[in-house]
């Protein structure tokens, strides 16, 4: 049931994809609605609410299709399958794409974590189109998760696939279980990190965090 290529445009038989640009369920789904919208139901009934009151009357519905998109990456199979190129310029340098935002949940709490990575590689033999990095951070966002796990899985999918000289990303984000509940720390960043091969050199590392700190130029 599961997809197992993530080429641009194609659909998943399970879970919602895009037509059109709508978001829209695949056939079998619409079941899959119903059966999350009745937990959400249930969980709203013992909280006392009326679901005869017109802004609620929806709301199962709405928070089951929500989900299925906020979780999309769960039903897109295993990982991404990304192009590569051949590195003909023989390019040994750092290539770091920055400030790619991302929305994901929180594993612990189901509310959002949300920010920004940065990612930084040195090619080896193949390089890969720019374009492909937001869409690896994405997919690994799309379901519950921990912003240390989602580090991880972005550096190790770059470095078993593009088999780089060395990959390093940096993640900050804000994650609402701290600001809105709990200790309320309003604004708090948490920042994680994970690098493999050449990165753990300092000299690399600290060029990656010079040029990722460095403000934008226009
Ligand atoms: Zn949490």
């Amino acid at each position: 049931m599961r997809k197992t290529e993530f080429d641009e445009g194609a659909e998943g038989r399970t879970g919602i994809h895009e037509r059109n640009g709508n978001l829209v369920p695949a056939g079998q789904d619409v079941r899959l609605i119903e059966r999350i919208g009745a937990h959400v139901a249930g969980i709203m009934q013992e909280l006392n609410l009326d679901l005869d009151d017109p802004n609620f009357r929806h709301t199962p519905e709405r928070v089951a299709k929500m989900y299925l998109e906020m979780f999309r990456g769960i039903f897109e199979g295993s990982e991404p399958t990304i192009t590569t190129f051949p590195n003909e310029e023989g390019y040994h340098h750092m290539v770091i794409e920055r400030e790619i935002t991302f929305y994901s949940m929180c594993a612990h709490h189901f509310v959002p974590f949300y920010g920004h990575a940065h990612i930084g590689y040195i090619p080896r033999s193949r390089i890969v189109g720019l374009s492909k990095l937001p869409r690896i951070v994405e997919f690994y966002a799309k379901r519950p998760q921990l912003q240390e796990r989602l580090t991880e899985q972005v550096a190790e999918f770059l470095w078993t696939k593009l088999k780089p000289l060395g990959v390093m990303v940096v993640i900050e984000a804000r994650h609402l279980c701290v600001e809105m509940r709990g200790v309320k720390k309003p604004g708090a960043l948490t920042t994680t990190s994970a690098l493999r091969g050449c990165f753990s050199d300092r000299k690399v590392r600290e060029e990656f965090l010079a040029l990722v700190q460095r403000e934008h130029p226009w």
